[in-house]
This record gives C-alpha cells, structure tokens and sequence, in this order.
C-alpha cells in the first residue's frame, strides 16, 4: 500500500490560563525588573569628564569604544568581554544545574517577552476559553476589533523593544530628540524595524516554538543535570490514582487538568519530565490553589530531584538542600567563574591608562647608512587611554648608543611625543645604531614609554636585525 509520510506537525496552539500564586508574582517582578532595566538603562549617566560620552552603559561603535559605568573598553581590550562571556555562561551552567531550566522559566528573552505578550492578548480577548472561542469563531467587527487591538499593543512593544535596543549603540537622549524630530539615520531605523518584527514574529506568533525547536540551549542544558538538580515533580505517590474528588481509593490529583491549562509549553507534567518543561512552576501555582480548595496540602506538583522522589517512593525521608547545592559539579563551576572573575578584576584593577604597539618593518628589514650605521624603522602606536591630551617620552634599551628618530614633519622629538585624549598616537621612528654595536644577526630591544605628566612606564619587546 502506498502511505505518504508525514514530515511535518503543525503545532497546536496553545491558550495558556490565567492562574495565581507564588511563581506567577515572582515571574511579574522579574519581568518588571528585567524590562525596566531594558527600556531604562541607556538614559542613566555617567561622568566621565568632558571628552568622554556621559551614558553609562554605551557602545560607540563609530570610536569604537564600550563603556559600561566605570570600566571604558578599547578593541584592544576584547578580552574582557571574552571573560565575562565566560562568566556568563559558566554562571547559567551552574544554575541550570541546581535548578534546572528557571533560567528559561523566568529570565529568557524570549519568555518575558512571550508572558508580556500572552497578558496583553488575555486583557483584550479574554481568559484561555474566552480566546479559544473567539479564534474558532467566524469573523465579526468584534473579533477584527479585538484582534486588530491586540496585534497593534504588540507592535507598540515590538517597537519599544527595537528601539530601545539602538539606544545602547548611541546617546540615547540625542537619539530620542532626533526621533521626535523625525531625523532618524537608515541603519538604525533598519535595526528597530528588524528588531520590532522578531520581537513580534518570536513572542507573538513562534513562543513556546522557539523553546523547543530554535533554542541551542535547551537541547544541551540536560548535560548539566543530574539526580540531584531540580525538576518540577509530580508526586505519583499522593497523586495516583487520580480521579474525582471524594471518590473511594483515589490519590490526591482530582484530574482537573489545570496545571495542564495554566502551562505555556502545553505539557502535562504527570506524563513525567519532559524536556520542553521551562521550570517556569506556574503548574506548581495552579495545582496549589486546588489542592487549597480541597483541602489537601500543597505541593503535589513541586521543584522537587529525581533521588528525593525515588526516597519518598521508598518511604524515606528527603535529602536536605545540601546535597543539591554542594556537589563536585557545583563546585567546579563556583571555582571556574571564580579564576575567571579574579583574572578580570585584577586585569581590571591593574589596567593601565596607555598602551603600545611597536610593529617592525617588514621591507627593507634594515638599512646601512653612508657612515656605516644600522637603520631599522618601526610602526609605533601610543594608545592614551585617558580623557585628558598626553606627552609621553620615547627610550630605547637593548643596543649600546642605539639612538631614536622619528619620521615625519613636525614630530622630530621622541623626548615630546604628543597624543590627544582618548585616542591613538600614530607615528613612525627609525632605531639607528653604531655600526660596532650593530653586528650581530639580531639583538632583543626594549622600547620604554614614559608619560611626561605622571610616573607611568610601558614597556615593549622588540628586536633590532642587522643582515650582513
Ligand atoms: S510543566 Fe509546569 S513548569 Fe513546566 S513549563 Fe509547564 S507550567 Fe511550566
Ligand atoms: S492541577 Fe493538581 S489536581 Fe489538578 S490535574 Fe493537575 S495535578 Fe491533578
């Protein structure tokens, strides 16, 4: 028989229900705090005296530069965003593995943006049946009202949200009056269309897709659990066999299916884990309010791990919280993020204020003068990394009457080499040493910059060539 096969499930879609509790108001005031952060944090200010831009937390792609409060970043410096990369992750690896995926459940983008959505839609069409009747009912003026209403409320958000990504990358309050002004650049206004779209594509139509079939992190998360990391749990146990309220033998689950209404990955968590579940415990919420309507004690669903459910199921008693917050696993991750963290403090602490890059010529590697000395040029960078104009004093170590010259009109001394605040002094020197002290294939030398104004001193390896 000739049987077409199936490649393709279109996925249903999911009405999540209203409900009340714990998890649910821990999940508003994390989305309060994350989106406020979000919407506010490129209008805070920061004094960095006159020649620096005063939003704390910028990136200046034109100068590019990354300012972040106190901490300024040069391109020279991408470490440190490697570093704190590192943190990142290795700080939601240790997480996950105590919790599971609350990361997921009640910090991710995509969910806060995905709740924030599902409330307008339930404010304007209603409750999971009220929105449920409305999209399988024929079109009347009320549907497009409330559909047009709703569609409309999520692209003001996709907006904000667009446009308040753009703000990092510029002054934000200058950006603001150009906007009102209606001056807005191609690219940015690129950028918010772009983002306003995804957020409205990714929140409104993909959710929970996103979670399951986009998201990296979800697929690999379950590397860094164990029988001792927390899952949301059903308790068989108490709970089977379910059935109606105040019939005989039954377990504590009266079968009302609300923890499965209330879910917005569409799960029914006593089928067991699933690997959708986002530990976002608003089942948790739903089956609690029942269980205090029929007065039986909370908890039958739970954050709960695996060898405290096996324990119960033996009769024994649970595993303190030791035994999930100290393990060998935990404890790498704590001393990974803690050699990360004390190398980029004290990178941090120790930084200095002006840079060098030397760069020795490549062609001719050296000239003979007519007086028989050894001429080697180099490519010099001097990175003033302060908010204020520098001179700086250029030396060299390593050859024996070896002397600097510097190349170019205007800038014949290396005892007073000028460089503006906050940018790179370019300049071209030529190293010219005796011809006596010059004849060996190749001498290691040092170049030494000193700031004429204060006690600082950077040094440079380098090397100086002589080819007989
Ligand atoms: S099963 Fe419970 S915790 Fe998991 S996603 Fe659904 S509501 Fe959230
Ligand atoms: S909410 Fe609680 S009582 Fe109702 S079906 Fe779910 S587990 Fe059973």
């Amino acid at each position: 028989m000739n049987q077409s096969i199936q490649y393709f499930a279109k996925e249903p879609k999911i009405y999540p229900k209203r409900v009340w509790g714990r998890y649910r108001i821990m999940k508003w005031v994390l989305m309060a705090v994350t989106l406020g952060i979000y919407y506010l944090a490129p209008f805070v200010r920061w004094d960095r005296g006159e020649n620096a831009p005063n939003q704390a937390i910028l990136i200046d792609m034109a100068n590019h530069r990354g300012y972040f409060f106190f901490i300024e970043i040069w391109p020279q410096e991408v470490y440190y965003l490697t570093g704190l990369l590192i943190l990142a992750a290795v700080g939601l690896f240790f997480i996950t593995s105590l919790a599971g995926r609350v990361w997921c459940g009640y910090l991710c983008f995509q969910t806060v943006w995905t709740d924030l959505f599902v409330w307008v839609e339930r404010i304007v069409q209603g409750d999971r049946n009220a929105r449920k009747k409305l999209d399988e009912s024929r079109l009347t003026w009320e549907k497009i009202y409330k559909k047009t209403i709703t569609h409309m409320i999520w692209l003001v958000i996709g907006a904000c949200t667009g446009g308040a990504w753009v703000l990092y990358f510029n002054d934000a309050p200058t950006l603001m009056d150009n906007l009102a002004h209606g001056h807005i650049d191609r690219p940015v206004l690129g950028w918010v269309i772009a983002l306003t779209l995804t957020t409205y594509l990714m929140a409104g139509f993909a959710r929970q897709q996103v979670c399951k079939y986009m998201c990296p992190y979800a697929r690999f998360q379950s590397a860094m659990f164990d029988r001792n990391t927390l899952i949301i749990g059903y308790d068989e146990v108490r709970g089977e066999p379910r059935g109606k309220l105040n019939k005989d033998g039954i377990g504590d689950c009266i079968d009302c299916s609300l923890c499965v209404q209330v879910c917005p990955m569409g799960i029914d968590i006593r089928d067991g884990l699933h690997y959708e579940c986002i530990a976002c415990g608003l089942c948790i919420d739903a089956c609690n309010g029942v269980m205090e309507k029929i007065q039986r004690p909370a908890g039958l669903i739970r954050y709960d791990t695996m060898v405290n459910q096996e324990l119960r199921a033996a009769g024994m008693a649970d595993h303190s919280w030791k035994h999930y917050v100290v393990r060998w696993r935990s404890v790498w991750y704590v001393g990974i993020m803690t050699v990360v963290g004390s190398v980029m403090l004290y990178a941090l602490v120790t930084r200095s204020p002006q840079e060098m890059n030397i760069l020795h010529d490549r062609n001719p590697l050296m000239v003979k003068l007519s007086d028989g000395s050894i001429r080697n040029g180099y490519d010099v960078r001097i990175l003033n990394k302060t908010h204020e104009d520098r001179s700086y004093r250029l030396r060299i170590e390593g050859i024996d009457g070896a002397r600097i010259m510097m190349q170019g009109a205007g800038q014949n001394d290396p005892e007073h080499i000028p460089v503006f605040a906050d940018s790179v002094g370019h300049i071209r020197i030529f190293v010219i040493a005796p011809p006596k002290e010059a004849m060996a294939e190749r001498h290691d030398i040092r170049f030494i910059l000193e700031d004429l104004s204060q006690p600082i001193i950077t040094e440079e390896e380098s090397m100086f060539i002589y080819e007989p």
